[in-house]
């Protein structure tokens, strides 16, 4: 029998962040999955945090949450949408969780009084977490946070230099990303930033396979040849990696300049040319919509986009299967005084949140979207405020709030439960990661998922308080959801309103491009049947 051999793609990038180095590699992933490959990912980041769980949002971006409930880098994210891969603890690495793991080996004594170095202490230990990440699949991508030449990438990319030997070097490909930048004034694209950070890696023992150029033109064969001869690369693993409007074309565009194929050539692997008709027909749909509609984001994080990724590409999902372009409009719930500026778009959506500022800006939001009969998605803190704002205007629990928000508040509509005795050590008492929930019968929650049982993911740390369930309730709020136990709020929603649902989970981190989320989905049908009304 033949024995599977896992087969390591690495990506590195030069010159500058923000290269695109996630959605290239998920790219990737992609047109291999559709040769027929199985595919998985590692995220490296060179960073000392353990994690990126306590990170602030407008520095690191969004914490994506996976099934097992790692909290993770936001890459993992589109690896998850690209591709039918399934992230969870195992792909994704720190420095810091690296060294951690090397302190405490040390602590106990593993390494028998020895002294512990970088070389080969931690490049083992990076080594290893590369080999545990890439069981049971046929390729995974390896990407390398960071930037080529920084200081706290050299142990990941020593790690990788020798991976190449340990395994050989038919099963590795090292594709670096890099700018290649067009200088208006001289009228030409620049060459020379992607020289010297190629330059960079080979000080350190790698030579590239592949650059896939960053780049607002295509870059002729001229331009590829001169690269090709500087940086020491076969002419056709030069490859053009043009921005495109949608992110959901790069694989179509990798695939027309020949990657896929110059990947399978340096892997020396025998597949068959892709099946992409899928791409081409979801690109066909996000060019050609039928309607155009307009959402309200009121967050606290709208200068960083970054930080609602996985919300913004669950939007734009619902907006594919209802044929429909979804504008984002950012509102900044600190700033919000008069929601009247909301009555332009056709859908409200409050999103995660932690902490007291810009909440009372998001609670006139929930009210505006509630008795205005706008749409309204909840999510996380949205459906914690949702209740608050409900428990307010509708019940009369006067003051009724979060007790994140007032300690002090006289009715704590939201609240830590029983059982959850504050950590010292933050995010000791988070729910996260999967966990179930049953559907009540007849209710839109119901009816939008199609079954009655259904598992999300979770990353909060307040709760539902459940001695207010049957005020509210008789005020007219339904909690279509709860947990199996009945004890846990998972989704509330108003029965009299057009469409006004939330949930205590975060549904934007399973929704993919072929797999709309059903709430997302049912979200954005309303906010058209609105948009449609308001004529
Ligand atoms: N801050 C809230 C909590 O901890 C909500 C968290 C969130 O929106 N992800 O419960």
């Amino acid at each position: 029998m033949r024995t599977r051999v896992t087969k390591y793609i690495f990506v590195t990038g030069g010159v500058m962040s923000s290269l695109g180095k996630g959605l290239a590699s998920a790219s990737i992933g992609a047109l291999l999955e559709a040769r027929g490959l199985r595919v998985t990912f590692l995220k490296l980041d060179p960073y000392l945090n353990v994690d990126p769980g306590t990170m602030n949002p407008l520095q690191h971006g969004e914490v994506y949450v996976t099934e097992d409930g790692a909290e993770t880098d936001l890459d993992l994210g589109h690896y998850e949408r690209f591709t039918r891969s399934r992230m969870n603890q195992l792909n994704n690495m720190t420095a810091g969780r690296i060294y951690d793991s090397v302190l405490s080996k040390e602590r106990r004594g593993d390494y028998l009084g020895g002294t512990v170095q970088v070389i080969p202490h931690v490049t083992d230990e990076i080594k290893e977490s590369i080999r545990a990440a890439g069981q049971g699949v046929d390729v995974i991508l390896v990407e390398i946070g960071g930037t080529v030449g920084d200081i706290e990438s050299l142990p990941f990319l020593e790690a990788i230099r020798q991976f190449r030997s340990d395994v050989g070097r038919e099963n590795t490909c090292f594709i670096h990303v890099a700018p290649v930048l067009y200088q208006a004034s001289a009228g030409e694209l620049k060459t020379k930033p992607v020289q010297h950070s190629v330059k960079e890696l080979q000080a350190v023992g790698i030579g590239p396979d592949i650059i896939l150029c960053r780049t607002e033109r295509y870059l002729d064969k001229g331009i590829k040849s001169k690269i090709a001869l500087f940086c020491n690369v076969d002419e056709d693993a030069v490859i053009t990696a043009k921005d495109v409007e949608s992110i959901y074309e790069v694989p179509l565009v990798f695939h027309t300049e020949g990657l896929d194929e110059k990947i399978a050539q340096v892997l020396n692997m025998w597949t068959g040319q892709p099946d992409l008709r899928q791409w081409e027909d979801l690109i066909e749909a996000q060019r050609n919509p039928e309607s155009e509609i307009t959402i309200a984001m009121v967050g606290k994080y709208v200068d960083l986009v970054e930080s609602y990724k996985s919300l913004n590409e669950a939007l734009v999902h619902g907006g594919m299967a209802v044929r429909s372009t979804v504008n984002i409009l950012y509102v900044d719930s600190e700033k919000l005084e008069d929601p009247s500026v909301l009555a332009k778009a056709d859908g409200i959506l409050v999103p995660h949140g932690f902490g007291s500022r810009g909440v009372e800006g998001k609670i006139r939001a929930v009210r505006f979207a509630r008795e205005n009969e706008i749409p309204y998605l909840g999510i996380c803190f949205g459906m914690q405020l949702a209740c608050c704002e409900f428990a307010r205007h509708v019940a009369g629990l006067e003051g009724a709030n979060s007790r994140e928000v007032d300690e002090e508040t006289a009715h704590p509509v939201i609240d830590l439960l029983p059982g959850q005795e504050q950590v010292a050590e933050k995010g000791a008492t988070m729910r996260l990661g999967d966990y179930p929930c049953s559907l009540a019968e007849g209710s839109r929650a119901r009816s939008i998922y199609g079954r009655s049982e259904i598992v999300e993911r979770h990353r909060h740390r307040y709760e539902f308080n459940p001695e207010y369930r049957e005020r509210l309730e008789k005020a007219g709020l339904r909690f279509s959801g709860v947990s199996p136990d009945g004890r846990l709020a998972e989704i509330v929603e108003l029965p009299d309103h057009p469409f006004f649902v939330a949930s205590q989970f975060h549904p934007e981190f399973a929704s993919k491009p072929f797999d709309p989320h059903p709430l997302f989905q049912a979200f954005v049908e309303a906010a058209v049947g609105h948009c449609s009304r308001k004529g």
